[in-house]
């Protein structure tokens, strides 16, 4: 029988109270369960046994059978250096330390085989190893070693302290003495069977003491399933309950609004990406669960039209709708496109921001209580208490990462009041039916990562552009050659197009910024004098009204260049702007160059990007602006992106459970999370409730990760 796996670490022999305590702190591991999971972070290859004449100056870590022929202590600049001479039948090498030298003098022997092993120097003509790891042959041939020797995460402190490496390894023999190395199953015999997985068992023998490449490959790829499986059975779950106990409003019909406007004012033929997006809309608001989805969709892709029409079903249904977005620039925006087609529907649609006037709040707040108004545009403000609904049918999120969890859950709670024929439905949230909720991206996140970031959502894709686009062309320029791009600039204008210049503005070094951007205003202002010209700026500082005057001038074509900061970055929608200018470049993040990039190619002509830096690149600020000029699809840029930060800088993605990750790794085993889902849904569709016999391993593994682990907390 196994020990049990939740005793205290400090049980184990060989631990003891100190060496317990700096795990505990250093590494987290309180209990066996926990050391049996500390997987070590990379393996080095101990199969081959190096003769000093075949080393190679190159710095990598070798292992060598010999013999210490001598000590000599040496003098240097602050303390002195122990040196011996190593030997074998082929030559010698130098063994150096620079601290602990009486007790390495006093407990190596000499003229005695050892096997020492780390990294060599060359230097002077001869080789040397620093603090090399020595152990004697007769204990290196009897110990119970593989000869992949893992290298555990530690510490500097765990280090100092004496708990090295091999420590941490004999005490993980230790343990494997003690559970005598049986581990319960945590998957059903289906999956193993299925997948040619190895048992858990033998996968946390090998992944600790792996015998060869081989077995250690099928250990990692057996943890990495099950690990990456029980993430995405939980996400899978989480949404299975949420749709059987979450009652939606249900959508009954598609009604007059709808086909009015699809027969009569559809302005343009839609593209199939955004039909069958559509499509999968309408099966979730006619469904009588309540509709939790993403929409991704790349910058100009027309995620604006599919909101606009899934709104109009909600309508339909006699039910409200609000459309929020981060900031006012693009609420107007929005407002001001949809307008339009609501003029010609006959629909009431008002905007809602930070700067509405009291006197127009009332009004607001009064016509949504008593229905008279359908449509709520508008930034953060349609989150305050006092705005209540008679009957909100559909919540839309626009440029969702701009939003944390909190405001998401906000809108749930502004759905309908529960009539008292309703309320007998026990598992509803107290109070209200939430509305159905639509989020939209225009950042792509790798399907991988949200697949396990927005997991328990449902995903929509328009992976299609609206068709007669000519792809944005996109060159990097350095500050020489300024003058070559004003000409182009000029060129442009004289063409009737219009330009954006955008200044990077970055939080902790705002005043430095500020002033590139008010310098570089100054220097195109002089390049490109009035009343010839005409330049718009905008950036944070201003005052809303401000910025929304610069902005109007410049949609409606009185100035020909806008200068701003990345307060444009989402959604600005001007279709005659066909240059986008980054200054600094270099210092974008790649998403974010996206976004900008984004704002141009939006009409009929052809559109250029220009990403300016100096001649000071690092490697990362090489590879986005190769990025940027190699293609122009979200979704291999965002690949890029999440290779270059890895996935707990992506945006969204920290509250999310794929950084906890244990072996698994978001970015290189994107296959192995497929594969998982692909598996978790499988089992779900047969045995939803888990309670086959064949199951009963993952039944009792689900509970026991929800009971003790609480980092799979997952965006609500
Ligand atoms: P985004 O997905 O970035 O929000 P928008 O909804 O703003 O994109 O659409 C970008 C532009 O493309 C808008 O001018 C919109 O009118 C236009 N558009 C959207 N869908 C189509 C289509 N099917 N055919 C032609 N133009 C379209
Ligand atoms: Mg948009």
């Amino acid at each position: 029988m196994n020990t049990h796996l939740q005793t205290p670490i400090d049980y184990l022999k060989g631990v003891g109270p100190n060496r317990a305590d700096l795990l505990r702190k250093e590494l987290g591991i309180h209990t066996y369960q926990d050391l049996i999971n500390l997987f070590p972070n990379r393996y080095l290859d101990r199969t081959k046994y190096f003769k000093i004449n075949e080393l190679q100056q190159n710095n990598a870590e070798v292992q060598v059978i010999g013999k210490l022929i001598k000590f000599e202590e040496i003098a240097q600049k602050r303390g002195k250096r122990l040196v011996a001479t190593f030997q074998d039948e082929t030559g010698t090498m130098e063994l150096v330390w620079f601290r602990g030298q009486k007790w390495i003098r006093d407990s190596l022997k000499l003229q005695t085989p050892y096997v020492i092993f780390g990294k060599t120097n060359f230097y002077g003509g001869k080789f040397s190893m620093p603090h090399p790891e020595m152990e004697l042959l007769t204990e290196h041939q009897t110990s119970l070693r593989s000869a992949m020797q893992p290298i555990y995460p530690s510490t500097e402190k765990l280090n100092n302290k004496g708990i090295t490496n091999r420590v941490v390894n004999k005490i993980m023999q230790q343990l494997f003495v003690e559970t005598k190395g049986r581990f319960i199953e945590t998957l059903s015999p289906e999956l193993l069977e299925s997948q040619k997985l190895i048992s858990k068992s033998d996968a946390l023998f090998n992944i600790h003491f792996p015998k060869n490449q081989d077995l250690l490959a099928r250990a990692q790829y057996r943890l990495k399933f099950e690990e990456l499986f029980y993430i995405q059975l939980q996400l899978i779950l989480k949404n299975l309950i949420h749709k059987s106990k979450i009652k939606g409003l249900p959508f009954e019909k598609v009604g007059n609004y709808f086909n009015t406007f699809y027969e009569t004012y559809l302005p343009f033929e839609l593209t199939n990406a955004q039909k069958r997006v559509l499509k999968e809309i309408r099966q979730d608001l006619g469904s009588h669960a309540q509709m939790n989805r993403l929409l991704q969709g790349d910058v100009g892709s027309g995620k604006t039209i599919v909101a606009f029409m899934s709104m109009l079903m909600a309508l339909d249904n006699g039910f409200q709708a609000c459309l929020m977005a981060p900031t006012e620039i693009l609420s107007v925006q929005h407002y001001n496109g949809l307008l339009e087609w609501c003029k010609q529907l006959d629909i009431s649609i008002k905007i809602l921001t930070g700067s509405s006037k009291t006197s127009n709040r009332k009004e607001i707040h009064h016509a949504l209580e008593n229905g008279e108004l359908q449509i709520l545009i508008g930034t953060h403000a349609l989150l305050e208490d006092k705005v209540k609904f008679k009957n909100l049918g559909l919540a839309i999120i626009d440029e969702q990462h701009r939003f944390g969890v909190e405001q998401r859950s906000k809108l749930w709670h502004k759905g309908p009041k529960i009539s008292p024929t309703q309320s007998s439905e026990n598992n509803e949230p107290k109070g209200a039916i939430p509305p159905h909720v639509l989020v939209m991206t225009a950042t792509p996140i790798p399907r991988t990562l949200a697949m396990s970031v927005y997991g328990d959502l449902d995903i929509s894709v328009i992976d299609e552009l609206p068709p007669g686009r000519q792809a944005i062309k996109t060159v990097h320029r350095y500050d020489k050659n300024r003058l070559d791009v004003f000409r182009f600039i000029r060129d442009e204008i004289e063409k009737g197009r219009q330009i954006y210049i955008v200044y990077p503005l970055i939080q902790e070094s705002e005043k430095m910024d500020y002033k590139d951007l008010m310098d570089g205003y100054e220097s195109i202002s002089r390049d490109f004098p009035m009343p010839k010209y005409q330049i718009s700026i905008v950036h944070g500082q201003m005052k809303a009204a401000d910025k929304d005057f610069e902005m109007q001038r410049f949609i409606k074509g009185e100035t020909q260049i806008m200068v701003a900061t990345t307060v444009i970055e989402v959604g600005v929608n001007v279709p005659n702007a066909s240059v986008m200018i980054i200054e600094s470049a270099e210092r974008f993040g790649l998403s974010q160059l996206h976004q900008l990039r984004g704002r141009v190619g939006r009409g009929a002509e052809q559109s250029y990007c220009i990403l300016m830096t100096s001649h000071k690149l690092s490697n990362d600020s090489k590879t986005r602006l190769e990025t940027m000029t190699r293609t122009n699809d979200g979704f291999d840029i965002a690949e890029v992106d999440l290779k270059l930060r890895g996935p707990g800088d992506i945006m969204g993605t920290q509250q999310s459970g794929v950084l906890n990750l244990r072996i698994a790794d978001i970015v290189k085993d994107g296959n192995i999370l497929k594969t998982a889902r692909y598996y978790a849904k499988h089992v779900l569709n047969s045995d939803p409730n888990l309670s086959k016999p064949n199951n009963q391993a993952i039944l009792f593994t689900y509970q026991q990760m929800s009971k003790y682990k609480n980092i799979w907390n997952y965006i609500s």
